[in-house]
């Protein structure tokens, strides 16, 4: 381990500035997917602890509402130059708690930094507005303001990443935040703890909690003081929050399931439809809510897509991601690598064809192979369920009116991506296409420029873009009247 990278990992809630263990002193065990082992401890914390971090950032916010907007921009501009400094150990982290290989998990401190300067640049542009007044003695105007507290609960999948996205609007914004990890991946998160002190923001600016999920998530949502709460993860646990955040009637953002179609029309350039499915299914070893979970190919191009996608994806190196060039390493617990392994049998039962994969990877452990499976149905499990894995299944179509019908034909509307070289069709699809983020020829195409969201129940609100600052804003309309005009 670098020693910049056991600096980053730290073992403690971040409370108020100060590093601190759970009351009952309880400790939850990180382990590395990759091989099963312990890698160090992070606070079992509770209600309790969660109730003084809200606290801590509730005092902070008491000043950091008043920081100008430059001050902060300077703020997450050292934040991020502290994250480019430091991208190695910051990426061996990453890997050893998470599992990719440390190729994506250097692209992911470095697509959160980017976030980070990105929100810094925001920072100032946050104007408001001066309204024509329909009355000739008033004036009116409208400012934005900070909603206070946020609380932000992340994911295991991209767990320093999703976290910037959070943290870098709030920080823009001047809101203080209580911040949640996944308790697979605590280290990522607790790094941005460590990064913001070594930037100089104040104490209570970001506070950190880890512990049991549904006791720090009861506080956070109950608590008056808290005003926003942003979650990624499932829509399960989504639905849960925005129910518990009815009580006090809190702002909500929710980056939630995914099951996003691929579609590739017979005019594609295939070449490129391969190389883009094969990123848009097996990064992160299939585990983002953007992962392809449904490809639905066009009858005439179906075999060549199939045999030129099932070579290269058996051509991806599976292996423990801190060792060699790896391109696949492990999921992220035994219960996810089952969880794919029910899908693929389902598939099979149910007429499915195995054409590479099918089955976990010799090196036993969390490993399972890049899997392609042909003749897919709409019967099979996967064409409801997100897979979180490398099974990529492949539907055959025949019209294009019927490839927008399938692929709409989900409670989800996250990621969808199409490969067409016909600008009509593109233009039809797009409009067609009842999704948050729509991929045409691409297939990765998350960046701070671009809003992130999903429609339908893959969520509500926006990360990055010109929108993404908002969703940490209160409107104000001042009418000042009696001008004697
Ligand atoms: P995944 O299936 O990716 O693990 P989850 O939605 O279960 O997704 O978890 C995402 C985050 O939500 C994690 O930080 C997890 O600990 C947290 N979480 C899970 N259940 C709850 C809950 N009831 N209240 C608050 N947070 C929760």
């Amino acid at each position: 381990m670098l020693a910049k990278t056991k600096h980053y990992m730290k073992q403690a809630n971040l409370v108020g500035g100060e590093w601190i263990k759970a009351d009952s002193g309880d400790v939850i065990k990180v382990t590395n997917p990759a091989n099963g082992l312990e890698i160090g401890t992070v606070p079992s914390s509770g209600k309790a602890e969660t109730k003084r971090a809200i606290a801590a950032a509730d005092a902070a916010f008491d000043s950091f509402k008043n920081t100008t907007a430059n001050e902060r921009a300077n703020m997450l501009r050292r934040m991020y130059e502290i994250m480019m400094d430091n991208v190695d150990p910051l990426a061996e982290l990453l890997t050893m708690e998470q599992g990719k290989p440390l190729v994506e998990a250097r692209g992911e401190i470095t697509i959160g930094a980017s976030y980070i300067l990105w929100f810094a640049e925001e920072a100032r542009r946050v104007y408001g507005n001066v309204v024509p007044s329909p009355w000739a003695d008033r004036r009116m105007m409208v400012t934005k303001e900070p909603v206070g507290v946020i609380a932000a609960i992340t994911p295991w999948n991209f767990p320093s990443s999703m976290l910037a996205r959070k943290i870098g609007p709030a920080i823009a914004a001047g809101c203080t935040s209580v911040v949640k990890p996944a308790s697979q991946t605590p280290y990522s998160a607790l790094a941005w703890g460590a990064i913001a002190e070594e930037a100089g923001l104040p104490p209570g600016v970001i506070n950190i909690v880890t512990g049991k999920a549904s006791e720090i998530g009861g506080e956070i949502t109950k608590n008056p003081a808290v005003k926003k709460v942003t979650f990624t993860g499932s829509t399960e646990v989504g639905k849960i929050l925005i129910r518990q955040c009815a009580s006090t009637v809190k702002k909500v953002s929710m980056e939630l399931g995914g099951n996003a179609p691929f579609i590739v029309f017979n005019d594609a350039d295939i070449d490129r439809a391969v190389e883009g499915a094969i990123a848009a299914k097996y990064r992160n070893s299939g585990q983002t809510c953007v992962c392809t979970n449904r490809f639905y190919v066009q009858s005439r191009v179906y075999k060549q897509f199939v045999e030129k996608f099932a070579a290269a994806a058996a051509k991806l190196r599976v292996g423990p991601s801190l060792e060699g060039n790896n391109d696949q390493g492990p999921l992220i617990d035994e219960a996810s690598v089952e969880k794919v392994e029910e899908l693929v049998a389902d598939a099979v039962k149910r007429g499915g064809t195995i054409v590479t994969g099918g089955k976990r990877h010799s090196l036993g452990g969390n490993f399972y192979e890049p899997t392609v499976i042909s003749d897919a149905k709409p019967r099979m499990r996967f064409s409801k369920e997100e897979i979180f894995g490398p099974v990529a299944p492949i539907y055959k179509f025949t019209k294009e009116e019927d490839a927008i019908r399938l692929a709409n034909d989900t409670e989800f509307g996250l990621a969808s991506y199409f490969y067409t070289q016909d600008l009509g069709r593109a233009y039809r699809v797009m409009e067609g296409l009842n999704y948050g983020l729509v991929g045409v020829n691409e297939g990765v195409i998350t960046t701070p420029e671009a809003p992130f969201g999903g429609h339908k129940e893959s969520g509500l609100g926006s990360e990055g873009g010109a929108e993404g600052i908002h969703e940490y804003l209160d409107t104000k309309y001042v009418c000042i009247g009696g001008l004697g005009l």
